[in-house]
This record gives C-alpha cells, structure tokens and sequence, in this order.
C-alpha cells in the first residue's frame, strides 16, 4: 500500500515530511506553490503518519 498526495489540496505546510519514519516526503516548488511529493512510491510501507498529521486530509 501506498499514499497518494492530492496537489490540489497540499497547502505545502509540511508536516508529513517530519512524520514519516523514512523519510519519504519532500517539499516542492512549483507553479502551483510548495507541494509535498513522495520520492519513491514503492518505499511506502502505508504506515499512514503523515496522513494523521496532514490538516487537509
Ligand atoms: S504512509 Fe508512512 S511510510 Fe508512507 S509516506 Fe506516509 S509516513 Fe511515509
Ligand atoms: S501535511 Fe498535507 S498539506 Fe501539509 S505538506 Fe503534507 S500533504 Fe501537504
């Protein structure tokens, strides 16, 4: 199982780049803002922190 990031609702506050345990999420700049993106899709274990700590679900 993996995450999946909606940029659309992202607001770039990045507290699931300090949740998650590996480290998997960085902060991006782009057209749209700062987004969170996941580096490698296939290293999530689903372990769901960053969705629990994310404001926007
Ligand atoms: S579900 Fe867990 S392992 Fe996957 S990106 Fe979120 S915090 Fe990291
Ligand atoms: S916690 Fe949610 S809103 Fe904040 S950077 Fe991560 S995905 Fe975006």
């Amino acid at each position: 199982m993996s995450i999946r990031i909606n940029e659309d609702r992202c607001i770039g506050c990045g507290r699931c780049t300090e949740a998650c345990p590996g480290n998997l999420i960085l902060l991006q700049d782009g057209a749209a803002g700062r987004k969170a993106k996941i580096r490698e899709v296939r290293d999530c274990w689903g372990c769901t922190a960053c969705m629990k700590e994310c404001p926007v679900s």
